[in-house]
């Protein structure tokens, strides 16, 4: 069985958790894009302006020390109306980290992203970081289409067919603003957007609130 299978196996059963998002519920042609990873130089802006021919929002899963780094680029995705998740502050796997330092990491990004929503790096998390990281308000949002723009064996030609050839009303889509994805993604997102466009898909952000991480846990901001 090889790896691809095996990860396959385990995302479908994962998908029967009610404990995280992996589809959205949609009777009209709508699509959901996510970009884990940034903010990264050069490609997010890219990003954005590819997006806006397009008229398309995207939900942004931020890392932490990232944000940190380019607080400007930050703001810019905020600006120009997309929605933020949190990504973690130092991308750690959920399956190598104690959930105490899982949790610190989590609420490190919390304080520069103030946002509901967290997608685990990997998709790996134990089931002691989910209760954790649901305590404090949080919403785990997971995917049905990984694109796979970060695997070097695919063009980006490639991945963007596999995401066109899945794609369904509610699908949740996930690119990467990351270097390792960044030859891939500037192929594929254009036609994505190109393809799914001329099906009549629109692209909303996933429904976001703004929250804090206080002292005590979790503050949902009103
Ligand atoms: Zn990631």
């Amino acid at each position: 069985m090889g790896l691809g299978l095996v990860s396959a196996t385990i995302e479908g059963l994962r998908r029967l958790d009610r404990r995280m998002t992996w589809r959205m519920d949609a009777t009209a042609k709508e699509a959901y894009l996510t970009f884990d990873d940034g903010p990264m130089p050069g490609l997010t802006p890219w990003a954005l302006e590819t997006l806006a021919r397009y008229d398309a929002k995207a939900t942004f899963f931020c890392i932490g020390r990232h944000v940190e780094a380019h607080p400007a680029l930050f703001e810019q995705v905020v600006r120009a109306g997309h929605a933020i998740g949190n990504h973690t502050y130092g991308h750690e796997s959920g399956w190598r980290t104690p959930t105490a330092a899982y949790l610190r990491s989590v609420a490190d990004c919390q304080r520069l992203t103030g946002t509901d929503l967290f997608r685990p790096p990997y998709g790996r998390i134990t089931n002691g970081q989910i209760k954790g990281v649901r305590a404090t308000g949080l919403k785990l949002v997971m995917w049905d289409i990984l694109s796979g723009d970060f695997e070097q064996g695919s063009t980006g030609e490639q991945v963007a067919a596999r995401v066109l050839r899945r794609t369904r009303p509610g699908s949740i889509i996930v690119f990467h603003d990351n270097a390792i994805s960044e030859a891939r993604m500037r192929v594929a997102l254009p036609l994505v957007l190109d393809g799914l466009a001329r099906q009549g898909y629109r692209f909303p952000v996933l429904p976001a609130r703004p929250m804090d991480i206080g002292a005590h846990g979790a503050r949902p901001a009103h």
